[in-house]
């Protein structure tokens, strides 16, 4: 610790070493503010009294390998959290502040509010909130309202909400969950025990995003797949029709993909598909839609990019590919690609589908590694003044 000058992200420590017997060294360590995982052979309630009194982050009982397993994982546990906002909704200060320390020992980024009211305010501020805890008797708003109002507009499986009611009233802890919260805690609680529900709930909510994420995205790209782009690129024809806003829709299919496959294989030409999809990634805004079409096409659809900035930008991209090979297990492999691109609006999305295919054809047939563009005819330029420029 005297050596190191670039802080620790945290400490390891075994509670018993030959000339600090006594868990000293947890002291010392957390002393100078750096977070702990305290292991330990032996366990009994003093022993882990002791440990969990003291800023540590956790304690793991040394059982064997496992406990590597464990470790890793605690590890990995903190700096999750490091990312996970909390709200802590109570009118008593003391309370909130006990809540508090827990929460930031557990590494969370914590924000709180004495009521219901306030807490609303709270989340419309900081839309990165996952977890809200809730006290129930609070004035101008009470816990069931808030859990109640809070499920207006944001599904369990989106934030979860606990609430807190004082022991032995298993009445209020049945209200909460009726109101909708994902689960309560009694006061006063078990810090261990309180620790641990809190990262259950937050695992639920990264199981869910996991799956819908697998449900929208291809899985060797990670782009999102056809079935998104369609659901998705609906509604965004739909409202450039209506507001006479300008979208791009390119189609791109690799060159020559069966010979890349056929000469060095198909997990290196998986390897291609991977490589090319994250420079199509890092080309465009995230408000733009990136999809894996089919085999080795892509599609993109572009909003709010003036039209003559369309082909430039496809242009570049294509440069880029041609100029980048994609390291393989089988070498490096330099892949082309043929675009077709249009931002006529046509009467529908199909249309314009149909249109990009066709260009992209036109790409093919005059020899590959080309962008072949339609923009809007002049009759439709009008319709760039409606278009945010930027
Ligand atoms: P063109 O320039 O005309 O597009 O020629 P091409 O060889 O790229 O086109 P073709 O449609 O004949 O072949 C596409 C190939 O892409 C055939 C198929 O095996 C391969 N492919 C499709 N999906 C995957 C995939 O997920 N991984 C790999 N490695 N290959 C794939
Ligand atoms: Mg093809
Ligand atoms: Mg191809």
């Amino acid at each position: 610790m005297e050596e190191q000058s670039d802080p620790f992200l945290m400490a390891v420590l075994d509670l018993n070493l030959p000339d600090a017997p006594n868990g000293e060294i947890v002291e010392l360590v957390v002393s100078r503010g750096i977070p702990a995982i305290v292991l330990t052979a032996l366990i009994n309630d003093d022993i882990r009294d002791q440990i969990m009194s003291q800023e540590v982050f956790d304690y793991i009982i040394k059982e064997g390998p496992q406990s590597i397993g464990l470790l890793t994982d605690t590890i990995r546990r903190y700096v999750r959290n490091q990312a996970i906002f909390i709200l802590v909704v109570d009118d008593s200060k003391v309370t909130r502040s006990l809540t508090r320390r827990m929460l930031e020992k557990q590494n969370y980024q914590v924000i709180e509010s004495g009521d219901g009211k306030e807490a609303l305010q709270r989340l419309k501020e900081n839309p990165q909130i996952r977890l809200v805890i809730t006290d129930y008797q609070m004035p101008a708003m009470d816990g069931f309202e808030l859990t109640a109002e809070i499920r207006k507009k944001i599904p369990k499986d989106e934030m979860a909400v606990i609430g807190m009611s004082a022991a032995g009233n298993p009445v209020l802890s049945a209200k909460f969950l009726q109101n909708g919260a994902n689960d309560f805690v009694s006061k006063p609680y078990h810090e261990e025990e309180f620790a641990w529900r809190i990262n259950q709930n937050i695992e639920m909510l990264e199981n869910i995003m996991k799956l819908k994420d697998a449900a929208i995205k291809d899985h060797l790209t990670g782009l999102y797949n056809r079935r998104y782009f369609f659901n998705t690129a609906e509604k965004f024809y739909e409202n450039a029709k209506r507001k006479n806003l300008y979208i791009g829709i390119g189609m791109i299919d690799i060159d020559h993909f069966k010979t890349i496959n056929d000469t060095y294989g198909h997990a290196a030409g998986d390897q291609v598909l991977q490589h090319l999809s994250q420079i199509l990634k890092s080309s465009f805004r995230a408000s733009d839609i990136v999809a894996r079409y089919g085999g080795e096409e892509f599609i993109v659809l572009t909003a709010n990019m003036v039209a003559e900035r369309y082909s430039v930008h496809f242009e570049q991209l294509r440069k880029k590919i041609a100029g980048s090979p994609a390291k393989t297990n089988s070498g490096d492999i330099q892949a082309t690609i043929s675009a077709g691109l249009t931002t006529r609006l046509g009467t529908s999305l199909k249309d314009m589908l149909k249109e990009a295919d066709d260009l992209l054809y036109q790409a093919k047939a005059a020899g590959r590694n080309r962008v072949v563009v339609k923009l809007s005819p002049e009759g439709d330029k009008s319709a760039l003044g409606s278009i945010e420029r930027r």
